[in-house]
């Protein structure tokens, strides 16, 4: 299900480089290449899906794998009791720059809301 033009696929299947945390059975997690919290961690489905909504109209349970493994992650960073956020940027207006679904961890400071 990989898509030849996609950063993340290529990330999957490692002809791109990136520093990875977390190796699941349905997800791969790595660091964000742009930090913006000193917790910053994509977690992405090995399959290529668009976006969340996507993922869920078509792999049922994914969603669930992928926020348990955020989860994961979360705790492996220490950010499980200070609090962490997870976000899916949904559409070009919401700030979404890769079209293949990632859910970004963020924690280790203060996170202010609404965000910007
Ligand atoms: P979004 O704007 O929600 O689509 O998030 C995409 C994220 O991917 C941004 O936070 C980027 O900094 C991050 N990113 C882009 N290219 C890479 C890369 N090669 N390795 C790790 N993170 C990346
Ligand atoms: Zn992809």
């Amino acid at each position: 299900m990989a898509d030849p033009d996609c950063l993340f696929c290529k990330i999957v299947e490692g002809e791109v480089p990136a520093e990875i945390v977390r190796q699941g059975e349905r997800t791969v997690a790595f660091r964000d290449i742009n930090p913006q919290a000193p917790t910053h961690v994509l977690v992405i489905p090995r399959d290529h899906h668009p976006d969340a909504a996507s993922a869920a109209a078509h792999d049922s349970g994914l969603l669930d794998a992928l926020v348990r493994d955020a989860h994961e992650v979360a705790v492996a960073e220490g950010v499980d009791e200070t609090g962490y956020r997870l976000v899916f940027n949904t559409g070009a207006g919401a700030g979404q720059t890769v079209f293949h679904l990632h859910a970004h961890v963020l924690g280790g400071r203060g996170l202010n809301w609404p965000p910007g």
